[in-house]
């Protein structure tokens, strides 16, 4: 496998003024290129220490990207330097040029002395046509190796690489990857892993990448071969073997997807409504749902019962259960889920009450500690969980946990 690393020009990128953006786009779309990225620096704008760099990169990997000291200054030097670690000149480009003329023109700008030196490329380079600025990219090939040049504003930078940089590189790997994501909720990293740990202990192709975020557990099964049709039919085979071990936690596949957008589309499929009854999630669930587009055939009513007051004027929940049980309990939940059905005429209803912290706990009732009701024309049920963190997170978990019960209970409706 072709390898690649990636050097990204700026002192303003070293100094954390400029987020990094452009090594984040440039290493998330190699995969899908069959190129193995196994370095990536920053170096500032000083000739010397991206010399060095080039050096080292040229020493160990197939292809250099770069992005940024491109541009018209003085301290813009990244062609001058690759040119001179490869053994190149800089040759002007007239058709480079004549581009930038007429691009300035139709930004109503003129051309300014320093713009000529732009128009300037290592000899023999392929040129990165750029449509959103004045300075082109370019490619050079040298001994087996390739440095490609990309400007470093991301408006230019990414349809150039999406255009001229990502059909070059597929083409010169010869291999193809084939990748699913599998998009697990209910479950922890470790426990996942260890229940397929016979798949990703051998695995060498396909890959399995499993990484965890904000809730939920993500699996990047990933295979290589010489065309689509075998990366897939071997990708396809893993995730099978993990659908049969992860089944019931995987909610959905892809990058894009969200427990919600999968609960809309299940009710829509399933021509079924929901409603919800909030207290401390406030409205969190309604606004996950209406995030979805579609959402307003499957969501009507969104109760945010915050006060006792509340809980008992919009959902009918008793004083007596108030009273007796308190308003995070799970009688409390259940009243809640069945009143905002009752007054909603939804198919569904789900009901939060819980303590997001930091203060109201106690011993009994900690922190944490929420209560989720959902109730359908088979009846009511509670769960009980004790979300760990912040409030932010504990608000966030029990919205996601909500939804991943409306998703469990339509599956099976
Ligand atoms: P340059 O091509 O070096 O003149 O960069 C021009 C501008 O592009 C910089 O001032 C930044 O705002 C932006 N930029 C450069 N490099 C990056 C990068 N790696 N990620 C995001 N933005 C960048
Ligand atoms: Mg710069």
């Amino acid at each position: 496998m072709l390898t690649a690393e990636i050097i990204c020009v700026g002192t303003e990128l070293l100094m954390g003024q400029v987020l990094n953006t452009n090594e984040h786009f440039i290493a998330s779309h190699l995969p899908e290129a069959g190129i193995a990225l196994n370095h990536s620096s920053v170096v500032g704008d000083n000739p010397q220490r991206l010399k060095d760099a080039l050096l080292l990169a040229k020493s160990r990997s197939d292809i250099i990207i770069m992005t940024g000291g491109l541009g018209p200054t003085d301290d813009d030097l990244t062609k001058e330097t690759v040119a001179q670690v490869f053994g190149k000149k800089l040759v002007f480009h007239a058709e480079c040029m004549d581009k930038m003329v007429s691009y300035l023109k139709e930004s109503g700008k003129n051309l300014t002395k320093n713009n000529e030196k732009q128009a300037y490329l290592p000899e023999g380079s392929i040129v990165i046509e750029n449509n959103n600025g004045t300075a082109p990219g370019c490619i050079i090939e040298d001994d087996g190796k390739a440095a490609i040049m990309l400007p470093g504003p991301p408006r230019e930078m990414v349809p150039m690489f999406n255009e001229t940089v990502l059909p070059y590189l597929k083409n010169k790997s010869g291999t193809v990857l084939y990748s699913r994501v599998l998009r697990l909720f209910g479950i922890g990293e470790s426990r996942a892993a260890a229940m397929c740990d016979d798949l990703i202990k051998n695995q060498t192709n396909p890959t399995i990448a499993p990484y965890a975020k904000e809730g939920e557990v993500t699996f990047r099964v990933t295979a290589s071969a010489e065309n689509e049709a075998t990366a897939k039919a071997m990708a396809d085979e893993t995730v099978s073997a993990m659908y049969e071990r992860l089944g019931e936690y995987i909610y959905g596949e892809g990058d894009e997807t969200s427990l919600a957008e999968v609960v809309v589309n299940e009710l829509n499929k399933k021509k079924l409504t929901v409603s919800t009854a909030e207290s401390c999630t406030g409205g969190l669930i309604g606004k996950m749902i209406t995030e979805v587009s579609g959402a307003s055939s499957v969501y009507g009513f969104g109760f945010v019962t915050y006060a006792n007051e509340a809980k008992m004027q919009l959902v009918g929940v008793k004083h007596e259960t108030l009273e007796k049980y308190g308003a995070v309990s799970e009688e409390t939940a259940k009243e809640m889920a069945e009143g905002a059905r009752r007054v909603s005429g939804s198919d569904i209803a789900v009901s939060v009450t819980g303590i997001a912290g930091p203060t109201g706990g106690t011993k009994e009732k900690p922190v944490g500690l929420v209560y989720i009701g959902i109730s359908d024309k088979q009846g009511c049920e509670v769960f009980r969980f004790v979300q760990h963190g912040d409030r932010e997170r504990v608000r966030n978990k029990s919205a996601l946990c909500a939804l991943d019960i409306i998703r469990r209970r339509i599956q099976y409706a």
